[in-house]
């Protein structure tokens, strides 16, 4: 018996922001897999995964709709992906908050960090009242005197990154001249259930948009995954649902 792991290889690299990326590294089971897991209940966890015909197919739909209804969400976490995400620390701090979910990180103490610094080629602006106000684009010449101001500060920083680095300061000193739009590369392993409390917070107008950007490419993919799974979240998660 083969169990429906749908992935052999890692999915094409998807760029998001200026120079960040994601990318499916790896991935543990199907729709089938949370189908057979709730199916254990009955002894019948079998049928999900040797029963390749259209009305096991159609119970097991109907099933996965069920258990997202009832909140019955532990056999949302027997599938695990796991990620490979470039975003700049800002972003990543972000992200780091989802506790249930595991992280290897690149070290600014082992490797010397990249020369390369989060831009936004289009500055927000807040308007209206607090916690109800909206983002408009800045006008188009203050927008570039400030993209130019960012650019020489993330400049500066990093010839002084260096000069500490040529005059033999520890790497782990170095980096604290570096600003938050610096990018870092981590490894995200998260399983389903966790994996949608990320995009129903992250994927979301109320979330910040350089965030959501990842969390966009990251709910396109776990859609094309978990079809059944992913119908089901969107028809039936809402607030505070785990
Ligand atoms: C738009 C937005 C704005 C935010 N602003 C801020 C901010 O200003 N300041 C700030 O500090 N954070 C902020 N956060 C972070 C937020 O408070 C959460 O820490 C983050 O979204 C992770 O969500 P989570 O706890 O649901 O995820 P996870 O850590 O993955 O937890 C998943 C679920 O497990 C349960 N759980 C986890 N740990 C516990 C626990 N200790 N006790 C009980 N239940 C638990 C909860 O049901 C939780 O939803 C913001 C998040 C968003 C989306």
């Amino acid at each position: 018996m083969t169990l429906p792991t749908t992935l052999s290889a890692p999915l094409a690299h998807t760029p998001v922001l200026d120079h960040g990326f994601l990318e499916l590294w790896n991935m543990l089971g199907a729709d089938q897999t949370i189908a057979a897991s709730a199916r254990v209940s009955l002894s019948r966890e079998l049928a999900s995964l040797t029963d390749h015909t259209d009305k096991q197919a159609e119970r097991d739909r109907g099933l996965i709709n069920r258990l997202m209804r009832d909140r019955h969400t532990s056999p949302f976490e027997s599938v695990v992906f796991q990620w490979r995400v470039r975003a700049p620390i800002f972003v990543a701090r972000q992200w780091f908050r989802h506790r249930f979910s595991s992280f290897n990180e690149e070290s600014g103490r082992y490797v010397e960090l990249q020369d390369e610094f989060y831009v936004p080629d289009q500055l927000r602006v807040r308007v209206g009242k607090a916690m109800d106000y909206q983002y408009v684009d800045m006008e188009a010449e203050q927008n570039a005197q400030f993209r130019a101001r960012i650019e020489a500060l993330y400049h500066d920083a990093r010839t002084l990154y260096e000069g500490m680095l040529a005059a033999g300061v520890a790497r782990e000193h170095a980096r604290i001249v570096l600003p938050v739009a610096q990018y870092t590369t981590f490894i995200w392993t998260v399983n389903a259930l966790s994996l949608m409390n990320f995009l129903h917070l992250r994927n979301s107008p109320h979330a910040q948009a350089e965030i959501r950007a990842y969390a966009e490419v990251m709910e396109a993919v776990f859609a094309e995954r978990l079809p059944w799974t992913h119908a089901a979240f969107r028809e039936h998660w809402g607030a505070g649902a785990v």
